[in-house]
């Protein structure tokens, strides 16, 4: 196996890769649709095992029932189950999304806390959640890794491990942090049109040069 790479010469690497999927990925953005920090905590808690798009089916009509914490406890949990049926693990995500806004209410007034360290607190809202809400409502650098993060850091050598924590402590010394953000949806765009799982487009990919695992 070849010799690791030091960190600065991943972090240049990196960088250039960057730089080249911004020029080739100009649209790249969140692909959860929410009009309020409430309403992606819930729909990325959806997003688990799902893909955005079903989940954005689904919170189309969920968003206008629920508008509030105090709205999906209002409302048997059967009930619950049932509106957010096919995004999967629904009888999970039902009682994590409820004890969620529990904890939203009995804690934080109802609010959407602004801090990985409160966010974590809530049921169902792991690093990737809280730093998905955080990036993506306020602004606050936050690495989210998911599985498109975790196939391309490690195809492209970055990164040598499929823990998630461990790839985002990584990432977090390699990249600079108002890069932050960006990388997010720039790894996860790559993820979905080039860099697929099990087929990934080397022949047309625009970072293919910058690639170890190029074919
Ligand atoms: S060259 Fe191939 S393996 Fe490497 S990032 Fe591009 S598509 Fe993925």
């Amino acid at each position: 196996m070849a010799r690791r790479e030091s960190r600065a010469v991943r972090r240049d690497r990196l960088s250039a890769i960057l730089d080249r999927l911004a020029a080739a990925y100009p649209d790249a953005r969140v692909g959860l649709d929410f009009t309020t920090p409430f309403e992606l905590l819930i729909a990325t808690i959806l997003s688990a095992q799902c893909t955005d798009e079903r989940v954005n089916i689904v919170t189309k009509s969920l968003f206008a029932k629920y508008r509030s914490p105090d709205d999906y406890l209002r409302v048997p949990l059967e009930e619950l189950e049932q509106d957010i049926h096919s995004t999967g693990f629904y009888r999970n995500k039902a009682k994590n999304i409820q004890a969620c806004c529990k904890r939203l209410i009995d804690v934080f007034h109802g609010e959407v806390p602004v801090t990985l360290e409160e966010l974590i607190t809530l049921p169902g809202v792991g690093r990737k959640t809280a730093n998905c809400v955080l990036s993506n409502c306020f602004d606050i650098p936050g690495i989210t890794v998911d599985t498109h993060v975790t196939r391309i850091m490690n195809l492209l050598g970055m990164v040598n491990t499929t823990d998630a924590v461990a790839i985002e402590f990584e990432l977090m010394k390699i990249v600079d942090t108002e890069r932050w953000n960006a990388m997010n949806h720039l790894i996860i765009t790559h993820g979905r049109r080039t860099c697929i799982a099990r087929r990934p487009q080397c022949g047309t990919c625009p970072i293919a040069d910058l690639c170890p695992s190029a074919q």
